[in-house]
């Protein structure tokens, strides 16, 4: 038998991992805990913990059949699930590869077990740290491009492909009124497992029940990557930050879940992605787009959240008071852009980038919501959160709470940007042009308002400086105060 234990967290589902490429069945013990605390560590949504909870039982039965032998654990907390397998099974060693969170380093670290080195990023965070070291401000552009030249990806030589190393400009267009054919992502049949976890979900879960939407096995998370490069990849790019009502998912690839479980690999997401292009059936808008998302921003944000270090998530640089607003637990509110938006995540637990950024993120920038909570509240809504994720996502690129250490300057924007990036304020009740009056879109007061709480913090940042030129000359700045403290009781009342 085995003498030595491969402990597989819930978000390392990979045979390619680094615990587990190494090993063959029956040269070590799979060891796979389910802790009751960590699950009822918040309320989560109800997609989110089936998502978890599904793909780890299915992935230990998968290594099963492969023939390792798997010791599944469900019980009160990882400590004591891993002193009953030690206990049970006296290995010699317990390996684990590197965790994705402060929380996870710091329990491994009192439970002496091996870590062995990640291998789920193409950009380790010891090596973000090199890259970093001696630099002034750490520029995603920056990074972007130092990983793709040393990857290798839409590169021409030393060139970038298509001449260009970003597509930005034209991919930040409007939504398209005359497209029509967003196609709806398939659902994958749940099958016994799916059924078990979902009755067993706590009672204090939120948010519509799982119905097969993402995907739980690295075979659904393959069909998902198909899917997003045959049918949707073409068109995602130029349109990507666009948002329409009726169209939850717009061309997103929807994968975001199954690479942060370790279902695919970032390096074969972006191979399937290349392949597209240079069979010419994708644009280069769209494939430097997406690529750009994976390789660039999704593995800066893991190495940031490593570099900053575990006081980063503590950070409040604009000193913000705001509890979470009751519209985002339950409540409702006539602001249409956010209503739709967390609909979606009730629905969905998902929705995409811009949605997050100018919608949820941007209101609790200018509304002043305190940064952890809303740290907490997407951490346990999304469907792909996690805490890597989410932290530097919320606290430097959504609220500014960092003091620019991540964004050069805070993402505040009125009611204009969502109206021209959306359908939504067709139909609202608020008017994205005013500022003043009942009828004042809250995102334009609020925008105005806080240029101008925040002068002081906000003075010597060039970036900001076209933008307070102009609140200093609003005429009407007192009754932008006005409406802002109304708009403000109001949103804290739930009755906005
Ligand atoms: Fe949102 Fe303002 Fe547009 Fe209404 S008018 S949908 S509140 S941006």
């Amino acid at each position: 038998m085995p003498i030595e234990t491969t402990w597989i967290l819930g978000d390392q589902l990979s045979r390619v991992g680094s615990a587990l490429d190494r090993v063959e069945p029956g040269a070590t013990r799979v060891l796979m805990i389910e802790s009751r605390s960590a699950i009822a560590s918040s309320p989560y949504h109800r997609q989110r913990l089936h998502v978890v909870l599904a793909s780890m039982r299915k992935f230990a039965a998968e290594l099963e059949a492969d023939g390792f032998v798997v010791d599944y654990r469900v019980g009160d907390s990882y400590r004591a699930e891993l002193d009953a397998h030690r206990n049970h099974h006296e290995p010699d060693r317990i390996t684990v590869m590197e965790p994705t969170s402060w929380a996870m380093r710091e329990l491994l670290g009192s439970l002496d077990v091996d870590l062995v080195r990640s291998n789920q990023f193409l950009c380790h965070h010891d090596e973000f740290a090199d890259w970093a070291d001696g630099r002034d401000r750490l520029v995603m552009e920056d990074f972007y491009r130092w990983q793709r030249r040393r990857l290798g990806y839409l590169m021409d030589g030393d060139e970038p492909a298509g001449g260009s190393w970003n597509y930005d400009r034209a991919n930040r267009q409007p939504p398209d009124p005359t497209d029509s054919g967003f196609p709806e992502p398939r659902r994958f049949e749940p099958d016994d497992v799916d059924r078990d976890v979902i009755e067993g979900l706590p009672a204090g879960a939120f948010g519509a029940e799982p119905d097969g939407l993402w995907p739980t096995t690295r075979t659904e998370a393959l069909e998902r990557l198909d899917d997003f490069v045959e049918g949707r990849l073409a068109r995602f790019g130029p349109h990507q930050d666009a948002m329409l009502t009726d169209r939850w998912s717009m061309r997103h690839s929807l994968i975001s879940s199954a690479l942060n479980l370790g279902l695919l690999h970032p390096s074969e997401v972006c191979d399937a992605v290349e392949d597209a292009y240079r069979a010419g059936s994708v644009p280069i808008e769209s494939a430097e787009g997406f690529i750009r998302q994976v390789i660039g921003w999704r593995e800066y944000v893991w190495g940031v959240y490593w570099l900053w270090g575990p006081e980063y998530r503590e950070m409040n640089a604009l000193d913000a008071e705001r509890p979470l607003p009751p519209a985002f637990t339950g409540g409702s509110t006539d602001m249409r852009c956010l209503e739709t938006t967390l609909a979606s995540v009730d629905r969905y637990a998902y929705a995409h980038h811009i949605q997050r950024l100018m919608v949820i993120a941007n209101l609790g920038l200018i509304a002043g919501v305190v940064p952890d909570e809303l740290t907490r509240w997407m951490r346990a809504s999304f469907i792909d959160a996690a805490d890597w994720v989410m932290v530097p996502n919320v606290i430097g690129m959504g609220l500014y709470a960092d003091g620019g250490m991540m964004a050069t300057k805070p993402y505040a924007a009125g009611g204009n940007y969502i109206s021209k990036m959306s359908d939504y304020c067709g139909d609202c009740r608020y008017d994205p042009k005013k500022r003043t009056g009942p009828d004042a879109c809250p995102y334009t007061t609020l925008y105005w308002d806080f240029l101008d709480r925040n002068r002081d913090a906000l003075a010597g940042n060039h970036r900001t400086a076209r933008q307070l030129a102009a609140a200093n000359r609003l005429a009407d700045m007192p009754a932008v105060r006005e409406r802002a403290s109304e708009v403000l009781t109001l949103l804290d009342q739930g009755r906005l």
